[in-house]
């Protein structure tokens, strides 16, 4: 994960979600994660993982595989 955040904060996003976006929206996704299997080394359970750049309000979102650190773009 730590590497994961390293590596957006170096293009200008830091972990969480726009304000403009509905939270309801992002419970869909963690719960869609969380029933994911790892395409790596097939992991059942993966963690959703929200950035935002504040500057330009862009916004992208992981998921993120707690057993093998495999970080897929949604
Ligand atoms: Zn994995």
């Amino acid at each position: 994960m730590d590497e994961l955040i390293k590596k957006m904060a170096e293009e200008g996003y830091v972990p969480g979600i726009p304000g403009s976006m509905e939270t309801a929206n992002h419970a869909v996704e963690v719960e869609l994660c969380a029933n994911s299997i790892c395409e790596k080394c097939g992991h059942e359970g993966l963690e959703y993982v929200p950035f935002v750049d504040h500057a330009s309000q862009d916004f992208r979102a992981f998921s993120f595989c707690p057993n093998c650190d495999n970080a897929e773009e949604l």
